[in-house]
Parts: structure tokens; sequence; C-alpha cells
């Protein structure tokens, strides 16, 4: 690059700024800023095409082209040369524009008489605002030195737009994080809820693109970058040496870090006029676009290292960050990216939803959300970039669709659908101390699923009649280190305490495949969910499950007690697991400590050899309890946290009844207690159709129970069981379409 190009390329940006600074409204300054590219690049045209909605594009500004046109054109995604800078992300640097590929002539710009043609990409952070172009009668094609040079303008412009630049009167457009948006995620819990956007990690704001003092500049990237080398050399050496994965991306950071290329590629931007945050975000805007098309899932990892790290010097140039210090808004809905169980813990209960970029429905977060009984929703792509804090936001769980800034209309349908889950709530309170007896006389127990101390009160709320499953890990998975025996004692004893005497069936600590604690040291395995969890890990290594026992007896003392070991394939894992209890109970009994008044010792059916097992085991096993949810991925090899596969098997498909009806009958033949507790449970035709098939037990999370309860008692399950039972001869995939059939003829 030459300095004479350098310093026109900084003048430019010095009049951007000015433009910026100037009162005017929004698109007067952005017909200032067309005119001032086109002059600095010495081209007769300059145009600004910016997002309508995600597909559209619409001409806001230019210098050269009829101006008639402006906010007249409009193309779509991939149409045209504009359409395809915006679609691939890519420059386009054409000489002989009429006849490149894909170009669209559109008549009322005029633009016909100019035969080359510049675009490039206006993006902030691999977000695609808009297009700009320069055009010019000679047919020549840009320099390497121009396209540079107008990518660093787009930076600029980018920020603007980010800053509300262009808002105002006669608005070039309307201001962005102003506008209504709406992401469509997947389910992560049900429910809907109202409230203000509270972000984990705020957004980092540059707010001075430009900058005069190249040498500042640099001095302040250059300072900014060994501060990151140091925190990165720091984590290093306080990672453990053994844990092989995380180590290899703080290699990576460090790799990063300390690359000659990046800084160079920075310390250009900076010479051309950016200040050191825009340079950063350059750079990492580039590597967000690359990251896109890399079909290579280690580059992808690799790329978005250098995103995260990006991230860190941002906030270090910035001082931005997590301690914004921002005030949690009334009614708050967390939006992040991902977060940890023990992060979200740390919200505490104020919270009234989430939403994620990513997550899964088995993921920790997911779990606390269920026990806070608030919605989740999932894979609610970019809305980290979208939304700011205190942002009016609508969340529909039921749907997993979200709503940010929604308009009248859409508030207005949102809260109809509140008050109608509200009014249907206050039908299930009047139901919550009546049985859930179907017609034909049967009762059907219904119980609840829990995991922390917070979901007790819904016990007498939603009227179950006992906790069917208590998911130990999540006080595990809290946690910085394992906790010691006394605490869990006394944490286990306090969910009795709370229970007033209504059974609970506390589950052994079920960890790998998706929930890793923190400090345990990770095992890579090629199918996590296959691999080394659960009771393997406990019989494997029995220290932390002996010393959980130990704590569940005590927690007990003088209290019955059930236990339940999950993910049992085969009789002896279930005979080795018992042995344990009992010793424990042993040895509890040589310490002199109050035993249990009584044990039931269960295990959970979760993989369908258990339902093969020997007589013997149904005999053994005090009860049983089918973990619907890894059950049905292994029935249908379809992994549940799959979201291209999980939703595509039904468990009301006549294979799975079939399949339900072996282990009934299994279980009725040694008189064996069964009960489901999968999220199945709590869907009312499925529950509906388990109950008919004959479980007289459903365990789900509370807030289905009024729901389930509600249905059961409407029916009567022999004539469930008859259209069923029909359904299933009649050659039907799924007995879904003829049960619902049956349901509507009902009063
Ligand atoms: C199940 O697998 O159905 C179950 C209840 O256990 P979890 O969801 O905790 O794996
Ligand atoms: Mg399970």
């Amino acid at each position: 690059m030459t300095e004479q190009t350098e310093s026109e390329s900084r003048k430019l940006l010095g009049r951007l700024r000015e433009a910026m600074a100037e009162t005017v409204a929004g698109q007067a300054r952005l017909d200032h800023i067309v005119k001032l590219i086109a002059d600095s690049m010495a081209t007769e045209v300059c145009s600004i095409y910016l997002f309508r909605d995600a597909d559209t594009l619409e001409l806001c500004a230019t210098e050269g082209l009829n101006p008639e046109a402006v906010h007249k054109t409009r193309m779509r995604l991939g149409e045209g040369l504009v359409g395809r800078v915006a679609k691939t992300g890519h420059v386009t640097n054409t000489a002989e524009a009429p006849s490149a590929k894909g170009f669209r002539f559109m008549p009322e710009t005029g633009e016909e008489i100019y035969s080359s043609f510049l675009g490039v990409p206006i993006r902030r952070l691999g977000e695609k605002l808009g297009v700009l172009v320069v055009q010019s009668k000679a047919a020549r094609a840009f320099s390497e030195d121009e396209v540079y040079a107008l990518e660093v303008v787009a930076m600029v412009l980018a920020e603007m737009t980010e800053l509300g630049a262009f808002i105002g009167e006669g608005a070039a457009m309307s201001a962005r994080h102003q506008q209504p948006a709406m992401f469509r995620g997947a389910v992560g819990q049900e429910g809907v809820a109202e409230g203000h956007v509270y972000l984990h990690e705020p957004r980092v704001v540059v707010t001075n693109p430009i900058a005069e003092d190249t040498e500042a500049e640099t001095k302040r990237l250059r300072e900014a970058v060994d501060t990151l080398r140091l925190s990165v050399d720091d984590m290093l050496r306080q990672s453990d040496t053994d844990d092989g994965d995380h180590r290899d991306v703080l290699e990576a950071y460090r790799m990063f870090a300390n690359s000659r290329s990046w800084m160079r590629r920075m310390e250009e931007d900076i010479s051309r006029g950016l200040s050191a945050e825009a340079a950063v975000e350059k750079e990492q805007s580039a590597a967000r676009a690359r990251m896109e098309e890399v079909p290579d899932a280690y580059l992808r990892e690799r790329l978005s290292d250098l995103d995260d790290l990006s991230n860190r010097l941002l906030r270090i140039l910035t001082g931005q960050g997590h301690q914004t210090g921002a005030e949690m808004p009334e009614n708050p809905i967390l939006v992040a990216r991902s977060i940890g169980p023990g992060e979200l813990l740390e919200y505490g209960r104020k919270l009234k939803g989430i939403v994620l970029e990513q997550g899964s429905v088995g993921s920790h977060a997911a779990i606390v959300a269920r026990a806070w009984a608030i919605p989740l929703v999932i894979h609610a792509e970019r809305i980290t970039s979208e939304a700011l804090n205190g942002d009016h936001i609508m969340v529909d769980g039921e749907q997993g669709i979200v709503h940010l800034r929604p308009d009248d209309n859409v508030g207005a349908a949102f809260r109809d659908k509140i008050a109608m889950q509200a009014a249907a709530q206050e039908r299930y309170v009047s139901l919550r101390h009546k049985p859930a007896k179907a017609k034909c006389g049967r009762t059907i127990e219904l119980t609840m699923n829990a995991g922390l101390m917070a979901d007790l009160p819904s016990l007498e709320s939603s009227g179950a009649e006992g906790v069917g499953l208590f998911r130990t890990e999540l006080q595990f998975l809290i946690r910085s280190q394992v906790p010691r025996r006394g605490e869990l004692a006394a944490q286990y004893a306090r969910v009795m305490d709370a229970a007033k005497g209504k059974r609970v069936v506390f589950r052994t600590l079920d960890i790998g495949s998706d929930k890793v604690l923190p400090y345990m040291k990770r095992q890579e395995e090629p199918n996590p969910a296959l691999g080394w969890r659960a009771i393997r890990v406990g019989l494997d290594k029995p220290g932390v499950m002996r010393m959980q026992l130990q704590a569940l007896i005590r927690a007990a003392a003088g209290r019955p007690l059930t236990v339940m070991f999950p993910f049992v394939a085969q009789f002896d894992e279930y005979r080795a697991a018992r042995a344990h209890v009992l010793n424990e109970i042993e040895r509890e009994r040589r310490l002199g400590h109050i035993l249990p008044a009584s044990v039931e010792i269960g295990a959970m059916l979760e993989t369908p050899s258990l339902a093969f097992a020997p007589r013997q085991f149904f005999e053994m096993a005090d009860f049983i309890s089918i973990g619907g949810n890894d059950l049905k991925q292994f029935f249908f090899a379809a992994d549940r946290e799959n979201e291209r596969v999980r939703r595509r098997y039904d468990v009301l498909n006549v294979s799975f009844l079939t399949f339900l009806e072996h282990i009934i009958n299994r279980c009725a033949e040694t008189d064996t207690r069964l009960s489901f507790c999968g999220e199945d449970a709590g869907r009312p035709i499925e529950a509906l159709c388990f109950a008919a098939m004959g479980l007289k037990s459903l365990s789900m999370r509370p807030a289905s129970i009024g729901p389930v309860k509600h249905l059961l008692r409407r029916v009567n399950l022999d004539e469930a069981r008859d259209v069923i039972d029909q359904a299933r001869r009649s050659g039907a995939q799924s007995v879904r379409g003829d049960v619902m059939e049956w349901l509507r003829t009902l009063k």
C-alpha cells in the first residue's frame, strides 16, 4: 500500500467522521457520505444498499445514479451483482459489469452506462447490513488498494449504522435495534413470558470507529494485545495439564494472540484511519464470514477461537464486558449465546424466561429452566447481536418463537395467549386436590420431576403426589468441586423435609454424556451418549457413589428412603449397585447412625436391553422407572440432542407402544412397581396413551400435572385402549391420529 493512498484513505475517514458529527437527519447524512466516497475514490457513482428485511436490499443513497431510484430500487438477496455481494459476502470487482455473470439491468437507475463495478459487503461481526458500491464509466478493474480502502469505509459505515447514524427525519433506514424482530428457534421448555432483555454478556459497542492519531491507536492496540497474551499465558499456566481439550483451545488462543499476520492486518487497518477497536472488529467480521463458509469442523472451531479472542481484545480495549453495571430490568428475560447451569443459577428465580442462541433440550440450562418452570427458547440465531439490554421481548416457549421489540398487533395476540394460559392454569388449580381418576374408575398416580430445592414448593402447588424423579446431578453440576458428604446429607434432608412425608425418588448421580462435571476429567469419547456415563461411572469408580449413598442414608435418618440407579443396561449392574446400598446401610449401622425406616432400591429402564433382562432382575428390583428420554433415543436410534432427528419419531408409534406393553407385562408378572418419568409423560395425549396401555404412575414437570390430570379425568381409559388397539391392528405407524380423532368426538 502506498503512503499516498494511505493518507487518502485517512482523509476520507476524517471526512466521514465530520459527517457523523453533523446534526443532519439520517438521509442527508447518507447522501453526503456517498458524495464524499465518490469524490475520494474518483468514481462517478457511489451507492449504498441496505437490507430492508432479511432477503431484500434497497438502494438507500446514491451519487451518480438516478436520484429518483433511491428507496425504490430493490433487489432480492443473490439477485444481480449487488445481491450477490450481499449473499456471498465476497467483493465483486469487474471492469465489464454488464457482461459479468449475474448482472441484472435496472433501467430506473440509469446504471447501464457504467462499466466498472466494485461492491463490498457492509457487515458488522458477520452480520450483513448491506452493500457499498462504486462504479465508473471507464472499463477498469479497481486496484487491490482501492478494494481495501472501500472495505475500510464499509467497516466504518457498519459501525455508523450500528450507532444509528442514519436514523431520523426522512430516514434512510429505520433504526437498528429499534425495529421489531422475530426469531424462530426451538422449544427448550414450554411456557410463555413477556419482559425485558437482560443480556448475559452485553455486546461491546464501538463508539469511535475512526481515529486520526495512527500512532496512538497502534500503541493502544499493541498494549491491549500484550495484555491479552499475558492473560492467555496465565490461563495456560493454570490449566490442568491432563485436560487435552481445554489445552488445545488455549494453545490455539496463544497461537492467534501471537499471530503476526493478524497483528499486521489490524495495524494496516489502523493506518487507513480506523480506531484500534474498529480494526479488531474488521478482522473479526472477516473471520466470522469465513467461519460461515468453511465446511471443515476443525477449522470452524479454530475460527471460533479467533472470534472469542477478538471479543476478549475488544473488552480490554473498551473496558466493556461482563461487569457493565446494567441493572436487571423488570421481568428480566435472559438472552445469551449459551450459559452453564452455575451461571444461570446465580441469576436466581427472578428470571421470567431464557433465550439462547445455542443450547439443547437436554442441556443443563434446559434442566434449570424446567425446574423453574420458565420458558426457554434455544437456537434463536443471532439474537445476541440484535437484542439490547432493556428491550421489550416476548418468549413463546410453546412454539420456540421470540418476538423482540414486538409491534402492537403481535403484542396483543401474545397477551391473549398468556391470558388463555392463565385461565387454563386456574382451571388446573381447582383440580389440585382431586385424584387423576379416569371415567373408567382407574386412578393414575401423578408425581413430579425435580432437581433443585427450589422445585419443592411445586409439590404443594401442583398437587403432585410425590417426587417421582429427583435428579441429583444438578447439585454436583453447579459447583466447582465435588460437594462434601455432610453438605449433601443436609440438602437431601431438606428435600425430604419439604416433601412432608411424600415419597421422593432420589436418582443417583447421572453424569457423563451431555452432563459433564466441571471438575471431572473429561474423557474424549466418540459417542458419549453410548459411553461411560451414569451407573457405569458409579460402578467403576464407586467413591463418589458411595459417598452419595451415605449422604442419602443419613438424610433419611428414620424416614423411608427411595434410591434409583440411572442407565442400568443389565441385571448385574443393578445387582452390584444394590449391593452398594446394602453395604453402606450395614456400614452406617456399624457406625451407630440412625438407619432409614425402609429402603426401596429401583432401576431406571433407559436401554432396551433391560426390558429383556432375566425374570430375577424384575423380582429383585423394588421398582422400575422408564426414562423415556433416553429409552426413546436408543429405541429409535435418534440422538435426543440432535435437532435434525430428535423429533422424527413419535412415542405413540406402534412399535414403541408395543415395546412399552412388553415392559408393562414383564413388571406385572413379578408385581414390580412401574412408572414413566421421561418428558413424554407430561404431554397430555402421551400420558393418556401410556395410562391406557397400563402404566399406573407418571412423573413429569410440575406444570404438566394440571393439563394431564384434566385430560385423564375426562376419558375412559378402556375406550382409549380400544382405539389404540384398533389403530395398532390397522397398520398405522402411530396411534396419534386415531386417538386425536376419538378425543374430538368426546364432549
Ligand atoms: C430419561 O432419560 O428419560 C430421564 C428421565 O433421565 P434424563 O432426562 O435426566 O436423562
Ligand atoms: Mg436418562
